[in-house]
């Protein structure tokens, strides 16, 4: 993609990147507040439904703990609206982090206080405490400089790990960095920022964009940075609810599908300026259409056909559709892929989402998926291992590819 390199985090440029890794961050028998994104989806008799966020974040505490850190880690965990809820306690994810590390883990019963700062200073090297629900908390989510002073009390050294709450001005990941001296960005981080920067500094062409999933607003914001950046020849494939707004503005009728039609005319200006610049848009040509999202049969549907039906759903994807995609992935040099191609939950609706992970883990090119379900969909299809770089952002890996700075990655900057 064009426009200015944002200097420092490619791997061939590490000399001159603006943050200190962890190598460089004295942590021998010092506390070191680590921020790492535990937002993991919990089962209703609240147990960890899935660690892979947990075990994203091993590697760093590892080496902390082995180089003789105290560690101190906080995360949020849900939305409980700036209050304890007993429901959203950190107290399963710290009994599945203690499975994992092989190590007891002390939960504090809150996130700053008199009993939290005897558990932390109580601490020996190696040793865990992790802190309860950062958004209990009312000052997280307001990045307010009375809790950032507590939790930057409570530190010698601060770690962020915490890739997906980047994007995020919040208390931990902004406001602590900004009083500690001594910080760096932990392993998972430094993977996330040289991986996403490789597809933004470092294109290789063809470079396929496959935008689709349900967030179309937010995501058409990318759409518009991706035709600017890409060159001739480049593809976009459009799949999802997000093809459904595309294929509204162009007039098609699609009976009862999920869309956003106040934004069809951004999703014509990307269509504009993809066209201006020889940049190929895959929108569909054919559509599994069902009677709402409970449906357990697709009908598959050719747009000449003309409109659906007033009850009908496009929910994935047709065959014909799913073939120009295929084809495009398997010529990619480099790929990056947000958003499923249609309501893969149902499994009468996921072939499309399936062919296309299939498809992505085949690409010789340099391939990355981003977004939760995304990455769900990658996992259902037994793939993940052959993806390149699997990214636990979804809404910071977007907003880093439209070329929005990070704000918990700029509060990394080391101090001159
Ligand atoms: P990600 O989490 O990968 O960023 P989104 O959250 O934007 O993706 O969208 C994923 C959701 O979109 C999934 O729940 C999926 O079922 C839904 N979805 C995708 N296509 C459609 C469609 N055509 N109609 C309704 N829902 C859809
Ligand atoms: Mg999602």
């Amino acid at each position: 993609m064009d426009g200015p390199p944002r200097r420092g985090y490619q791997s061939a440029d590490m000399a001159s990147r603006p943050f200190a890794t962890l190598d460089e961050l004295d942590v021998d028998n010092r506390r070191v507040l680590v921020r790492v994104d535990f937002n993991v989806p919990l089962t209703k008799d609240r147990r960890v439904r899935d660690d892979t966020r947990i075990r994203a974040a091993l590697p760093t505490l590892r080496m902390l703990r082995e180089r003789g850190a105290k560690l101190v880690v906080c995360s949020h965990l849900g939305r409980p609206k700036g209050a304890p809820d007993p429901a959203l306690s950190m107290e399963p994810v710290g009994a599945r982090l203690a499975e994992l590390l092989e190590v007891e883990v002390k939960l504090a019963d809150e996130v700053v206080g008199d009993g939290v700062t005897k558990l932390v200073t109580d601490a020996r090297a190696g040793e865990v405490v992790l802190l309860e629900n950062l958004r209990f908390h009312p000052g997280e989510t307001k990045n307010d400089a009375k809790l950032s002073q507590a939790l930057a009390a409570l530190c010698d050294a601060y770690v962020c790990d915490a890739f997906g709450a980047c994007h995020r001005a919040h208390a931990s990941v902004v406001g602590v960095p900004e009083l500690v001296h001594d910080k760096a960005a932990g392993l998972l981080l430094q993977a996330e920022l040289v991986a996403l920067s490789r597809l933004v500094d470092a294109p290789a062409r063809p470079f396929v964009a496959i935008v689709g999933g349900a967030k179309v607003s937010d995501k058409l914001g990318v759409l518009l940075a991706l035709v600017e950046r890409l060159a001739a020849g480049d593809t976009v494939i459009i799949g999802g609810a997000m093809a459904n707004t595309f294929l509204a503005a162009q007039g098609r009728e699609l009976g009862a599908s999920l869309m956003e039609r106040d934004r069809t005319s951004d999703a014509n200006t990307v269509l504009t300026k993809a066209a201006a610049r020889d940049i190929h848009v895959v929108l569909p040509t054919d559509l599994r259409v069902g009677r709402g999202i409970e449906a357990t049969e697709a009908r598959v549907h050719h747009l000449e056909d003309g409109p659906l039906a007033t009850d009908e759903m496009a929910l994935d994807i047709g065959p014909a559709t799913t073939e120009r995609c295929e084809a495009a992935v398997a010529k990619a040099a480099m790929l990056l892929w947000n958003g499923p191609m249609g309501l893969f939950e149902n499994p009468a609706f996921a072939e499309g989402t399936l062919a296309v992970a299939r498809a992505v883990a085949a690409c010789k090119g340099f391939t990355v998926v981003g977004g939760g379900d995304s990455v769900a969909a990658v996992q259902q299809s037994g793939v993940a291992d052959r993806i390149d770089h699997v990214s636990t952002g979804g809404g910071a890996s977007l907003e880093f590819i439209e070329g929005k700075t990070l704000p918990g990655v700029a509060a990394l900057r080391k101090d001159d």
